[in-house]
């Protein structure tokens, strides 16, 4: 069972005379399988949270554990290999490659990580068939909406079968009914695959999906939520 613990985290940003002390102490555990959301005003460290946990940044005091292995030990090339395989990212803007068809965004994380080609089409069309775009697999993102780049974007990050999603204002950009179906298909996954997910959100709409809400003010953890056993 993987399980994401992070312990007594602060990060603080310098630039220049200033420091931002982004997060202050924040102690979060995530098990597998959940679907939770990280709220909060904006500025209040959502973004620096997702990732110190996806282990795109390090804390500048205190640790990141997966599976036990803390991760703040890890150099660079370490910690890219124990993300490659299992943590998946959706960001706000989507993040599409414009020049690339949605097949072949789809394509490229597998591409990368040396999939043989038979697997690898099986595997971005049943990806393409799990967010609903099987008949958009030839579009390029300026030719779909910005929910279906959304579904795109989250087909991409399931791609890998990661054991954990980290989404960054998933619908930010979206209108209701887009932003709807974004949250929809991921609450289905995660219930048909078990792959867990942590999402940044303030959108009261999203919110609702989550069956843990942790809540961040000012960089510390005002509410932890309920699901978290430590
Ligand atoms: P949220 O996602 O909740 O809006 P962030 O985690 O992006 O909050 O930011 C928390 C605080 O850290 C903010 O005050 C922000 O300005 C600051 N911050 C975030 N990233 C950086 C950075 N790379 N350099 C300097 N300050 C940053
Ligand atoms: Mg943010």
């Amino acid at each position: 069972m993987e399980v994401t613990k992070v312990i007594n985290a602060t990060r603080t940003f310098k630039i220049g005379e200033v420091e931002t002390k982004a997060l202050r102490g924040v102690d979060l555990t995530i098990e597998s399988g959940e679907f939770t959301a990280l709220v909060g005003p904006s500025g209040s460290g959502k973004t620096t949270l997702l990732q110190l946990i996806g282990l795109l940044d390090q804390p500048t005091s205190g640790s990141v554990f997966i599976n036990g292995k803390d991760a703040t030990r890890l150099n660079r090339d370490q910690r890219a290999d124990l993300r490659k395989g299992t943590i998946g990212f959706i960001f706000q803007f989507f993040a599409l490659i414009p020049t690339l068809t949605a097949y072949e965004n789809v394509e490229l994380p597998l591409l990368l990580n040396g999939m043989k080609p038979a697997e690898r089409k099986a595997r971005v069309n049943e990806m393409l068939e799990a967010v609903g775009l099987s008949d958009r697999a030839h579009h390029r993102p300026d030719q779909l909406s910005g929910g279906q780049q959304q579904r795109v974007a989250v087909a991409r990050a399931l791609s890998i079968r990661p054991s954990m999603i980290l989404a960054d204002e998933p619908t930010a950009n979206l209108d209701t009914e887009n932003g709807k179906q974004v949250m929809e298909i991921m609450q289905k996954l995660n219930k048909e695959t078990g792959v867990t997910f942590v999402f940044a959100t303030h959108d009261p709409r999203v919110i609702k999906y989550a069956n843990r809400v942790v809540t961040l003010r000012d960089g510390m953890i005002v509410e932890n939520g309920n699901s978290a056993k430590a």
